[in-house]
């Protein structure tokens, strides 16, 4: 087999015993890697309803045929578990040279099960696995973590660790990487704390095996120069994602005021062309060469990464447009180890919850320093803290008084940095996103707003299938970072190049669809499979603020969704993906999926509900 090492790492953190599975041509085929791996591990060896912070749960680390190989932004992998925020199928990709290391190392993805006793981090040099002590860095953030271990281990290692928000089981708390890398939104990062995890240090010094090692070259190469010779390249290096904060302005689509106002009147100051007069420096992750971290200084001269997202959630979203105030919360959020989108969006909720009297603190739209202890709060579980670290959704359930209309999350998952009160296809991009409220599978916004923004065409149903089958599909299961195609050019045939110069095996557009289609009826079945009889077609809502309440400002002022049209494009998503009226999976398309045994469980708990 190539392309693939054809070993997975288990670890056993309850009895501190580590084995090496091999898997056969037909599993690596089927489910490719990073999330196909996963949530197909996940599927067969989590009990149903297993908690998420217990023992039972299974951490996966996992990469792709084409992760650690000289190619375009192959320098990512995938972080996955039953989710302690959404109680459903989480995951999430970050740029690690943890991830290429893996693959130097020998293996294609780590399962971590059980509980150590007491702190340990797990050190891997190719064949030798080691569980170390971690006592010494348990309490520790992520950066100091990672500094110490590559002082310990060799300055090239890769690292994944967790910071206090982890240890602490902050519900949406992520796994860290290179200061700033970050992934695992829905509380990977508890999952990894609850194992008494804090850290995986990786050193891998072999070949991957390619099936053709001189085409890769050769096309890895061709896509470097393609991204460098496309327009937009220069513009992408000056800003990365920041540029999104002037359009989304622009287009009516920035959240301000936990998603109260989709424009804010400050944009200018937090938006691509005032990060790029500060910025001092830019890094990203391995093998990328279309770097997007715009790295500027706080106020304390503590470097920071922005991106578009985290400078919106935890700015214009709780009413902050201090860059370099936004830089420090979102450097706290690294270091504590904290996922930027749901923090943002949790201490929104917390602001507009004191300005209703829901509670009994005092907080102050725009406070920094409000901010600042709140997020303290959530990491050391004070004051309200202890709830806000539950997120949004739990917060809602418990402070009540109809605060679940302005809880901005789907399934628990709080929402990306698109208010899409006036956006009903990426509505349901995010609402029907594999692990909760997420952009990155289904980013149709932009060829929404070109295309007829307020309609709900069923067409915008099968263009959220479309992303969801490539961005969600088949780039999440290679791994390999989305922006090279979304924004430079390179294209699907492009990536069949290199998935067959990887493994020989050479892959049609109906493979690549039939693929994600069988990764996302996979992840749904799952999240049927826990939620059990509480699943229902309106998990797959957005909020209902983006249905009740319009906001007041901006060229998109007075409009919001309507609940009949977003049924129907529901409706129109369902039936394409041949699921039935609540979004459950047919036995008959999990079939043809080769899912067989996904669609026996399914139908037996259909038949038993
Ligand atoms: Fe990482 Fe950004 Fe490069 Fe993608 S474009 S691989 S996120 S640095």
């Amino acid at each position: 087999m190539k392309g693939w090492n054809g070993r997975i790492l288990r670890i056993d953190l309850s009895k501190g015993k580590v084995t090496h599975q091999e898997f056969d041509a037909e599993f690596a085929a089927k489910f490719v890697g990073g999330r196909g791996f996963a949530a197909k591990i996940l599927w067969d060896e989590t009990k149903p309803g297993v908690p998420p912070l217990s023992p039972d749960n299974l951490l996966i680390m996992a990469a792709g045929p084409l992760t650690g190989l000289a190619l375009p932004s192959s320098g990512k992998m995938v972080i996955a578990a039953k989710s302690p925020l959404t109680g459903g199928y989480g995951d999430g990709n970050l740029g690690s040279l943890a991830a290429v290391h893996l693959r130097r190392a020998g293996f294609d993805a780590i399962v971590v099960s059980g509980v150590a006793h007491s702190p340990r981090y797990i050190s891997i040099v190719d064949e030798s696995v080691q569980v170390e002590d971690a006592k010494d860095f348990w309490g520790m953030g992520a950066f100091e973590t990672e500094s110490i271990l590559k002082r310990k281990h060799g300055k090239t290692v890769g690292v994944l660790t967790i910071g206090q928000g982890g240890e602490n089981l902050v519900r949406y708390a992520s796994v860290v990487s290179q200061e700033g890398r970050s992934g695992g939104r829905p509380g990977m990062g508890a999952v990894m704390g609850s194992k008494k995890l804090k850290a995986v240090v990786v050193e891998g010094n072999k070949e991957i095996p390619v099936a053709d090692g001189s085409a890769i070259r050769e096309i890895g190469a061709e896509g470097y120069k393609n991204i460098v010779s496309n327009p937009n390249y220069s513009f992408f290096m000056r800003q990365g994602t920041m540029a999104t904060v002037e359009w989304s302005q622009t287009a009516s689509i920035l959240p301000a005021y936990n998603f109260r106002e989709s424009v804010f009147d400050k944009a200018d100051a937090i938006g691509g062309e005032s990060a790029e007069k500060i910025k001092v420096a830019q890094k990203g992750c391995p093998n990328c060469n279309m770097i997007c971290g715009g790295i500027i200084e706080d106020h304390e001269n503590n470097r920071s990464e922005l991106d578009y997202e985290n400078v919106v959630m935890l700015g214009s979203n709780i009413g902050l447009s201090d860059l370099k105030q936004i830089a420090h919360l979102n450097r706290m959020a690294d270091d504590y180890g904290l996922d930027t989108i749901s923090l943002g969006n949790t201490i929104g909720f917390a602001m507009e919850a004191s300005e209703k009297r829901l509670v009994q603190e005092r907080l102050e739209w725009g406070s920094y320093e409000d901010a600042v202890r709140l997020i303290d709060e959530i990491v050391h579980g004070k004051n309200l803290g202890t709830l806000l670290a539950k997120g949004t959704k739990a917060t809602a359930d418990e402070i009540g008084h109809g605060s679940e209309k302005w809880a901005m999350n789907v399934k628990g998952l709080e929402m990306s940095a698109y208010n899409c009160h006036s956006a009903p296809g990426m509505a349901l991009g995010l609402s029907t996103s594999s692990i909760g409220a997420h952009h990155k599978e289904s980013w149709v916004v932009g060829w929404e707003i070109n295309f007829d923004r307020h309609s709900y065409d069923s067409q915008k149903a099968a263009k959220v299938i479309e992303h969801q089958r490539i961005r969600g599909g088949i780039m999440e299961c290679l791994v390999t970072c989305k922006f090279p195609y979304a924004d430079m050019g390179l294209t699907v045939p492009y990536y069949v190049r290199l998935f067959e110069a990887a493994t020989g095996i050479k892959l049609s557009i109906d493979d690549i669809n039939a693929l994600g289609d069988r990764i996302y009826s996979l992840i749904r079945a799952f999240w049927v499979r826990e939620y059990g009889p509480r699943w229902n077609r309106t998990l797959d809502y957005p909020p209902a603020r983006w249905f009740e309440e319009a906001p007041q400002k901006g060229p998109e002022r007075g409009v919001k969704l309507d609940r009949q049209g977003y049924d129907r494009l529901l409706n129109n998503y369902y039936e394409m993906r041949g699921w039935d009226h609540n979004g459950v999976p047919l036995s008959s398309t999990l079939r043809q999926q080769g899912l067989a045994d996904v669609a026996q469980t399914i139908g037996s708990m259909q038949r038993i509900g």
